[in-house]
This record gives structure tokens, C-alpha cells and sequence, in this order.
């Protein structure tokens, strides 16, 4: 599904970019609580892994000198977007099944993971069924990497596929492993907005990258209305400013709407609260106002966003060449996830490794777009490796028999209640928690309303022990929702418990009732474990002293 790019300082476009500045804004953008060994790692290696890709078959749009070409994006200070127009994420899984179905890579096609075991406090294996054929398999194994993605699913509207449920982040949990700042979840700014079948699919920032701008209903370009301080420097102060920099003027400064996600987001909410929104409870984004600037603007916008022009064609009956979109904001992205390692990876659990969106660290409070592409195949890689390594040097380690036995027994019990009448179906409680967290742990949070989301929690974890499912193992939806819903109520509690803890606003975290920043909770993360009592155990985390050289990278780019 990703669209706008991968991001990597490979200095196509612009020779200033180089992994310092790169580096500073990913730190800068999460807002100072990244693991910064992290942020170094990724910013280094990224250029190296968006060549590997190339080496191994990835094409990607090219400058007219045949270089890579690179293009701007939220936050982000130099063009720095290695693209495949708008279908990148499609381009590099397009390489990299080729490049593993040429090493002779086992797949085990559309099998769930359901169960991991561990023995002597360390990972032995996993149980997981196959869609297919409703049958189970046990892999014991001496290390594993979960790369699940995210947990959008657990909120109404969200970009995410419907199987963002959360199941590595709630898998790693109850094995023992600890999960570090699940507050942090990013309401992407755009996503579609109407017609309501579509609520929540992107619209992908290359939008804004290619000289998109977001107005309210009385035509005015409101981001300039609230610019950060810290961001100021780096912004343009007007709209001929901010469209020489979309195309590609080194002296101009960006436009505010390519500032960080978390506050277009919350600029979008306030036009929105305050009246001034679109008729469906947006604003319009507007990409068909450059052919006053091009001239060859309608061919311009479908060669560089050929599935943003096809979406709104095809599911709004809007042609964005000549019609601005209506779009707001929609869950898109968790930054916190499981607590990992920077150089290795490995989660608190010896043998358990995770990468991807499924872990914790990179960045910080809220993500820079295209900074995930890259995080999957830098701290892919890393984990892989490091993963092997692990195997390699430890002996084999055994799963319980009764454990496997207690855990086919309780993927099977919605198929006993399925009949039973007080038994329920899964989709309705799958909704129910959507709906609740969404309008209490979403966008802007309180406390109060935080807390009644935990007390719904509850109600509905008792709802999810009665849902009974009907029909055969084979290839059945409502089984696998009913199955998920265990994964999306411990990841919901878990983003609410952090939240709550949490008690300033930074990044994707707002709260109304805690609207500022607070320089002590800069200097913490916060850790949930599986306590003995089988409830989560929060602590704030003391984040390590960044070394003086990186401190100073940051100075220098500020
Ligand atoms: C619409 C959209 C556009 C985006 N555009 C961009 C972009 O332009 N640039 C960018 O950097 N980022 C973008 N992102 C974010 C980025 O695409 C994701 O964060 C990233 O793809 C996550 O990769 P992953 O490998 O961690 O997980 P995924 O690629 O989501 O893979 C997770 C895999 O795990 C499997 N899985 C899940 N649960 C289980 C289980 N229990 N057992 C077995 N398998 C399981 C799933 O089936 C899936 O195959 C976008 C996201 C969305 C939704």
C-alpha cells in the first residue's frame, strides 16, 4: 500500500543531503524521544539499502541524468524520496519476493501466527494455522523476527489493511517482551473523506510534495496561520516561496504543508471544529491549481500520482486535475511498538527480534513519511542477521507440549461457542472497539475520556470471550476476526494505559487537558510489561545519554 516513497540522504536532487541532515530531521521530527542509535543506524545505511533494492531489480523514477530521482516530502529539509511514482511499496515487494524466490527462501504462504512459546526465558517457537486449510503448525524455532506492521485497525478510520491488528505487538507481549511508547500512534492529515465507503484511504503526501495545498471552505491557505517555532527557519513565509520550493529551488524554504504530520493533522482538526471545513468534514486539498503554473499540468499530475488520479476517479467521481479532493485525517501509522535493541533488534526476550512497523524506537513521537520504507529494510536487515546469528549460536529449545495443546485448544473455542445462544459475532465487538477508540483515544485525548476507554476495554474483552463463529476452519473471516480481537484489545489497552501516562502533548500524542510540552517527558520511555498478576505494568524508562558527536549534528542542522 505505500505510495509517496522511501527516504534515503542519497543527495540525487539536492548534493546538500547527506545522513547528518537526514539524521537531525528524524530526530527532529519525533521530537527528541527516538532511540537515537536508531536514527544514526537508519540515516546511514538507508542509501546502501535503496541500491541493494536497484541491484536487485527495483525501477525507480529517474532524474533526466539517469540518477535515482528523489522527491520532497513532510519534514524532511532536501528532496530525499526514492520513488516509484505513487506504487513504491508495490516496487519493492515486487523485488524483494523475486530476489528471495531466487535464493530459495521457504515461504509458508497465508499462515496466521497465533501463539509464541518460550522455554528457560528464551523464545522456542511459534503455533500458527493456514488459512487455506484451517490447519495448525508448530515451528520451533531458535529465533524469530516478527515484522507484522501495525494496528490501525483497531480505529474506525484508518488507512491500514484489515489486517493491522496488532498481532506482533500482542503476540510479543504475552510471550514476555516489552512494548515502549504505544502512545504514539500518527493520524496521518489526508485520507479520503467521502464518499463514507472510502473514509480513511490515503492520500498520499506526494500530493503536498508535488505543490498540493491544503484551503479551507473560505479558500484561504490556512497552515500559514501556525507555524511552529522550531520549524519557522525551514518554512516559507509565503505561497511563492513554498511553490518555487516544490519545484526544486534550493534557496526557497518549504511550505507549510509539508510540515509534520501530527500538526497539519491538528491544523486540519481546528478548521474543521471552527466552522470552517469542507461540506463533508474536511478540507480540500488541491493539487489542479498548479496549471496555473504549468503548462502541461494535467499529464504533470497523472504521470507523478497515477493512483491518487485513479482513486478519486474511480471511488469519488473526482478528476484531481481539474477538482480539489476533500480529505482529513485518518490513523495511519503506530511509532511505538515492541522495545527492541538499536544494533540488533532483539526485543527483551532473548531469540524474539522485530523490525518494521511492528517495532518500537525510530521514530520517536511521530514518523516522517518515507522513513518507514527504509526502517523495514535497514532494521530488515539487521534483524535477519542478527536473528541468524542468534540461531547459530544457540542450542535448540523445546515447546511445551501441554502449552501447544492449551493453545489449539483455545484457537478452536469460538467454533464450540458458535452455536451456544448467548454467543456473539466477532465483527460487532471488532466495531465496537473501533468506534470507541477512535473517538476516546484518538486525535485529541483527555484523561476522563482515556479512562472510560479502559473501563470499555474491559467490557468488551468479557464480549470477545463469548463470540462464537459458525461455518468450517477453511479459509473463514469470521474465525480469524474472532481470533484478532484478542491481539486488538491488548494492543487498544495498551495505547490508552501509555497515553494516560503520558501527561504533555509531543508528536502523534495529544491532550487537550495536557496541551504543552514537558521537557522531563523528553527523557523518558514508556515500558509496559505482562505483570505477574497477567496485567500491564507501565514504568517510565530513563532514554540513554545521546553521545556528543550526534548532540552536535543536531546543533549544527538546527
Ligand atoms: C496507504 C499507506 C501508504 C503508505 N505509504 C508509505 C510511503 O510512501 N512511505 C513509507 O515510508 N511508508 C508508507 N506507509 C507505511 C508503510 O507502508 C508501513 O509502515 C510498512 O509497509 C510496514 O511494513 P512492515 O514490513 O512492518 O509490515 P507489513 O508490510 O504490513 O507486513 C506485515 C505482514 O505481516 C503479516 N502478518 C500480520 N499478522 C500476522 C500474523 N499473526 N501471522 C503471520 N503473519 C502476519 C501480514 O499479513 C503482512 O504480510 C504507508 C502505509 C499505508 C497504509
Amino acid at each position: 500500500m505505500a505510495e509517496g516513497g522511501i527516504a534515503a540522504a542519497l543527495a540525487n536532487v539536492d548534493d546538500r543531503d547527506n545522513w547528518q541532515v537526514h539524521f537531525a530531521d528524524t530526530m527532529r521530527g519525533g521530537q527528541y524521544v527516538n532511540n537515537w542509535r536508531m536514527a544514526e543506524l537508519h540515516a546511514r545505511e538507508a542509501p546502501d539499502r535503496v541500491r541493494e533494492l536497484e541491484a536487485w531489480g527495483a525501477l525507480f523514477d529517474r532524474t533526466a541524468d539517469g540518477r535515482i530521482l528523489q522527491r520532497n516530502f513532510g519534514g524532511h529539509k532536501y528532496p530525499r524520496l526514492a520513488h516509484v511514482g505513487d506504487r513504491t511499496g508495490l516496487e519493492m515487494i515486487r523485488t524483494l519476493q523475486d530476489h528471495a524466490v531466487h535464493l530459495g527462501i521457504d515461504v509458508h504462504m497465508e499462515c496466521t501466527v497465533l501463539r509464541l512459546f518460550t522455554s528457560g526465558g528464551r523464545i522456542a517457537g511459534a503455533l500458527g494455522y493456514d488459512r487455506e486449510r484451517g490447519r495448525f503448525r508448530l515451528y520451533r524455532s531458535k529465533a524469530i523476527v516478527l515484522a507484522t506492521g501495525g494496528v490501525g485497525r483497531a480505529f474506525s478510520i484508518t488507512s491500514n489493511s484489515w489486517e493491522y491488528t496488532g498481532d506482533g505487538q500482542a503476540l510479543a507481549y504475552h510471550a514476555g517482551a516489552a512494548l515502549q511508547d504505544m502512545e504514539f500512534v500518527q493520524f496521518h492529515p489526508t485520507g479520503m473523506i467521502w464518499p463514507p465507503s472510502v473514509r480513511g484511504i490515503l492520500v498520499t503526501e506526494g500530493v503536498r510534495g508535488e505543490g498540493g495545498v491544503l484551503r479551507n471552505n473560505q479558500g484561504r491557505r490556512f497552515m500559514f496561520d501556525e507555524i511552529p517555532e522550531n520549524y519557522r527557519p525551514q518554512t516559507a513565509d509565503n505561497e511563492e516561496e513554498g511553490w518555487r520550493y516544490t519545484q526544486g529551488d534550493k534557496d526557497a524554504r518549504r511550505p507549510p504543508e509539508l510540515l509534520t504530520r501530527d500538526h497539519v493533522a491538528r491544523c486540519i482538526r481546528r478548521e474543521v471544529a471552527e466552522g470552517r471545513g469542507s461540506p463533508h468534514g474536511g478540507v480540500f486539498l488541491d493539487i489542479s491549481w498548479i496549471k496555473e503554473r504549468l503548462p502541461n499540468a494535467r499529464e504533470h499530475i497523472i504521470r507523478k500520482l497515477p493512483s491518487m488520479y485513479h482513486q478519486f476517479k474511480q471511488l469519488a467521481d473526482i478528476d484531481i486535475t481539474t477538482a480539489p479532493m476533500e480529505v482529513g485525517p485518518t490513523t495511519h501509522y503506530i511509532m511505538g511498538g515492541i522495545r527492541v535493541d538499536g544494533d540488533s533488534q532483539m526485543s527483551t526476550l532473548p531469540g524474539l527480534f522485530a523490525a518494521g512497523e511492528c517495532a518500537a524506537g525510530l521514530h520517536g513521537a511521530n514518523r516522517l513519511g518515507g522513513n518507514s520504507l527504509s526502517d523495514l529494510v535497514v532494521f530488515g536487515k539487521r534483524a535477519g542477521e542478527h536473528a541468524a546469528r542468534f540461531a547459530r549460536e544457540s542450542g535448540a529449545a523445546d515447546i511445551v507440549p501441554a502449552e501447544a495443546d492449551e493453545a489449539v485448544r483455545y484457537a478452536l473455542e469460538p467454533f464450540e461457542r458458535g452455536a451456544a445462544a448467548h454467543a456473539e459475532g466477532p465483527y460487532q465487538v471488532q466495531q465496537d472497539l473501533q468506534v470507541m477508540m477512535q473517538d476516546l483515544v484518538g486525535i485529541v485525548r483527555t484523561a476522563p475520556e482515556m479512562e472510560r476507554a479502559l473501563e470499555g476495554i474491559t467490557r468488551l474483552r468479557e464480549r470477545a470471550a463469548r463470540v462464537g463463529v459458525a461455518g468450517n476452519r477453511e479459509y473463514n473471516p469470521g474465525w480469524h476476526t474472532a481470533l484478532d480481537l484478542g491481539n486488538q484489545l491488548t494492543v487498544s489497552e495498551a495505547i490508552a494505559r501509555a497515553a494516560l501516562e503520558r501527561r504533555e502533548s509531543r508528536g502523534g500524542h495529544f491532550r487537550d487537558d495536557c496541551p504543552d510540552k514537558d521537557p522531563a517527558c523528553a527523557r523518558f520511555n514508556i515500558v509496559i510489561r505482562k505483570g505477574a498478576d497477567g496485567g500491564m505494568q507501565l514504568a517510565r524508562e530513563p532514554i540513554p545519554e545521546m553521545p556528543a558527536e550526534l548532540r552536535r549534528v543536531i546543533e549544527e542542522q538546527k
